[in-house]
């Protein structure tokens, strides 16, 4: 039998929220954002781990947080060696579904990962530092990066062994992942699974959950 281990990075201190406690603790609609991301995941993991903020860790299956985001899904991954698939999820995304986390382990079949991501419909370009553009990019072939990412376990605990400044250069675990060689697909999410960062999003996602 597969086990599934679920991975929270939660130990974020959320400065651009601007709350009174860490993001994973500010509560959306009745309840703290932590606890939108382990309802989505548990029915579809043998068990989640959460990382958290120092202070934090009391309740089963609690790590400390690391100094970045990519330190502390380490540190979970290590409290779980029995996993033979990890699904990491950001605590900042609650409003992710169980269904989306399903598609996500369930499309890694022939890949080291799969991740949840959303069409650009933007059209992006590149610019250099006083702001000229150097390119367009060809938008039908860009996706924004989303959190669940699935991941074969052995193929994220190799591309989390790295020291911590790579660690704190990777804006997620796929890149970890394809820097190391592994393979990665794209699961193609709704737009709605939006990261929590400022207070705006969090107004957002409020109305989000009352449609
Ligand atoms: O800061 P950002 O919104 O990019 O963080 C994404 C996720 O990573 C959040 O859920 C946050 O709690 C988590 N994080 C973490 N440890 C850190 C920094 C961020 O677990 N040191």
């Amino acid at each position: 039998m597969t086990v599934v281990v679920g991975i929270v990075p939660a130990g974020g201190s959320g400065e651009r929220l601007g709350a009174d406690r860490p993001k994973a603790f500010v509560v959306l609609a009745g309840k703290p954002l932590l606890a939108w991301t382990l309802e989505a995941l548990a029915p579809v993991c043998d068990r989640v781990v959460a990382a958290v903020p120092a202070g934090h860790e009391q309740g089963e299956d609690r790590v400390p947080g690391g100094p970045s985001r990519s330190a502390s899904v380490r540190n979970a991954l290590a409290a779980a060696p029995e996993a033979d698939v990890f699904v990491v999820h950001d605590a900042a995304r609650p409003l992710v579904t169980r269904e989306l986390v399903e598609r996500c382990v369930g499309a890694l079949g022939g890949v080291d990962g799969a991740i949840a991501a959303a069409r650009v419909s933007d059209t992006v370009k590149e610019a250099g530092a006083d702001g000229r553009v150097t390119r367009t990019l060809d938008r039908s072939r860009l996706w924004a990066i989303q959190t669940p990412q699935a991941f074969v376990a052995d193929a994220l605990r190799r591309a989390l062994d790295v020291d911590e400044r790579t660690l704190a250069l990777a804006s997620d675990d796929a890149s970890l992942v394809e820097a190391a060689g592994g393979s990665v697909r794209v699961v193609e999410a709704p737009r709605e699974n939006l990261k929590v960062t400022r207070p705006a999003d969090l107004r957002l996602a409020e109305a989000l959950l009352r449609c």
